[in-house]
C-alpha cells in the first residue's frame, strides 16, 4: 500500500514538472484524486472529497490544471461543470476533442474514445471554434 502511495505521489509530481507546474501539497491532492475515480469531478465533489481544504484554493487549483492542459473542462448539463484528466493517456489523441457519456442515474460523466469521431459534417468553408457532444444514458453500474 505504501509503495503504492509512493509510485503515485512520484508520478503525479512528474507530471506537475513536466507541465510546468509546481508541486504543491493541495495540486498533488487534488491530481491524485482524479487519477483514483474514473469519472469526472465537479469543483463540489472535491470539496467534498477534500473537507479540510479551502474552496478558493480548490478552485485555482483547477484553472492552474486546465490552463496547463492536465485537466479539461466539461459541461454535462448537469449542475456545475465537471473536470476530466487530459494527460492519462499519452497517445496523441488525448488533446482531441472527444465525446463525453453522462448516466442519468449516478451523474457520472466519463471521457470517451475520440478516434471514431469524424468532423466531416461541418459544410466546406466552416471553422469550429468549440466543440461539446455529450452522450446521456445509464452506466454499466447503474444498469
Ligand atoms: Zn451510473
Ligand atoms: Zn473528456
Amino acid at each position: 500500500m505504501l509503495r503504492k502511495l509512493f509510485w503515485m505521489n512520484n508520478k503525479i509530481i512528474s507530471i506537475l514538472e513536466t507541465k510546468d507546474v509546481n508541486p504543491t501539497a493541495v495540486r498533488i491532492v487534488v491530481l491524485e484524486l482524479f487519477f483514483r475515480h474514473k469519472h469526472a469531478l465537479s469543483l463540489q465533489d472535491l470539496e467534498e472529497k477534500l473537507p479540510w481544504s479551502d474552496k478558493a484554493s480548490l478552485f485555482r487549483t483547477l484553472k492552474t490544471f486546465e490552463q496547463h492542459e492536465i485537466l479539461h473542462k466539461i459541461d454535462d448539463g448537469h449542475k456545475a461543470a465537471k473536470y476530466a484528466l487530459s494527460v492519462e493517456h499519452h497517445d496523441e489523441h488525448h488533446h482531441l476533442v472527444h465525446p463525453h457519456f453522462h448516466c442519468v442515474k449516478c451523474h457520472k460523466t466519463i471521457c470517451l474514445d475520440p478516434q471514431k469521431l469524424h468532423f466531416s459534417t461541418v459544410p466546406k468553408g466552416f471553422q469550429i471554434t468549440d466543440y461539446s457532444l455529450v452522450i446521456k444514458g445509464v452506466c454499466k453500474d447503474c444498469v
